[in-house]
C-alpha cells in the first residue's frame, strides 16, 4: 500500500532576515503551529543558514520543523563559504531544500550537483526537498514535461524512497511573480512527475510532491486541492506569519 502523503507546507525565507525579525517571525509561526495542534500536516521553515540554529532553538517543542535552504554535497573540507548537511543537522535542521531555481541560475547548479547534494542530505540524516521547474521559454516552447522529466532523472538520487525524498515543482516563471499555472497545468505537471518517479523508484505513489510559485493565503486552497499536490513550497508569503499560517491551514 502507498505510504500516506502527509501534506508539507514549507517556507523558504531566501536571503531575508536578521536575528530579531527572524526570531519574531519564527515564534509567531511556531505559536500558530502549536495552536493548530496538527497531526495531519507538517509545517517547515527554512531560514538563511546564519539563523537555522537560533530559529531551531526558538521553536523547539512547538512542532514547527526547521530546514536549510541549500547544502554542499560534501560533509566537510576546503569549500570556503559553503555549509554541509551535517552542519545544518548540527544546527537543528531536519530538512534541506536542494536545487532551487535560484541556486541553479545564480550558482550554475546542474542536475548532477543537485543529486549529490540530496545524497549529502541523506548522509547527514536530513530529508531533501529536490526542486525542479521549467522556465517561461521552455513552457512556451511546449517543453515543460520533457524538462521536468530530464531534471528528475538527473537530480533524484538512485535509491530514493517515499520516506527519503520530497520533490517540489516550481515553475521558474511563477516564482516571486504573482503568476501561477492554471490548476489543470499544475495537475498535468504533478501527474507527469509521479509517472517519471515511478520509473525511478518502487514507491513513487508515496512521494510528496509540493507545488511552489506565488502561493499565498488566497490561492492556497485551490492549489492544494489539485490531484497529486501534497503541499507547498512558499517564498514571499512565508515571510509573513499570518499569510504563511493561512496556507498551512488550507492544507
Ligand atoms: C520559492 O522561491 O520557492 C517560491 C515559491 O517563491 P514565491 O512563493 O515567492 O513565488
Amino acid at each position: 500500500m502507498a505510504r500516506t502523503r502527509i501534506p508539507l507546507i514549507a517556507g523558504n525565507w531566501k536571503m531575508n532576515g536578521l536575528k530579531a525579525d527572524a526570531l519574531a517571525l519564527a515564534q509567531a509561526v511556531a505559536a500558530g503551529v502549536r495552536q493548530g495542534g496538527w497531526k495531519d500536516r507538517e509545517v517547515l521553515v527554512c531560514p538563511p543558514a546564519t539563523l537555522v540554529m537560533a530559529v531551531a532553538e526558538a521553536v523547539r517543542g512547538s512542532g514547527l520543523l526547521v530546514g536549510g535552504e541549500d547544502c554542499h554535497a560534501k560533509a566537510n573540507g576546503a569549500h570556503t563559504g559553503d555549509i554541509s548537511a551535517e552542519m545544518l543537522k548540527d544546527a537543528g535542521a531536519s530538512h534541506v531544500i536542494v536545487g532551487h531555481s535560484e541556486r541553479r541560475s545564480d550558482h550554475g547548479e546542474t542536475d548532477a550537483i543537485v543529486r549529490a547534494k540530496a545524497e549529502g542530505a541523506w548522509r547527514a540524516g536530513l530529508l531533501p526537498i529536490v526542486c525542479i521547474g521549467e522556465t517561461l521559454a521552455e513552457r512556451e516552447a511546449g517543453k515543460t514535461l520533457a524538462v521536468l522529466e530530464a531534471q528528475l532523472k538527473g537530480s533524484v538520487p538512485a535509491g530514493s524512497t517515499a520516506a527519503t525524498l520530497v520533490v517540489a515543482y516550481e515553475p521558474v516563471w511563477a516564482i516571486g511573480t504573482g503568476k501561477t499555472p492554471t490548476t489543470p497545468e499544475v495537475a498535468a505537471a504533478h501527474a507527469h512527475i509521479r509517472k517519471v518517479l515511478g520509473e525511478l523508484m518502487a514507491d513513487a505513489a508515496g512521494v510528496r510532491l509540493l507545488y511552489g510559485g506565488s502561493v499565498k493565503g488566497s490561492n492556497a486552497a485551490e492549489l492544494l486541492a489539485v490531484a497529486d499536490v501534497d503541499g507547498a513550497l512558499v517564498g514571499g508569503a512565508a515571510l509573513k506569519a499570518d499569510e504563511f499560517l493561512a496556507i498551512a491551514k488550507a492544507a
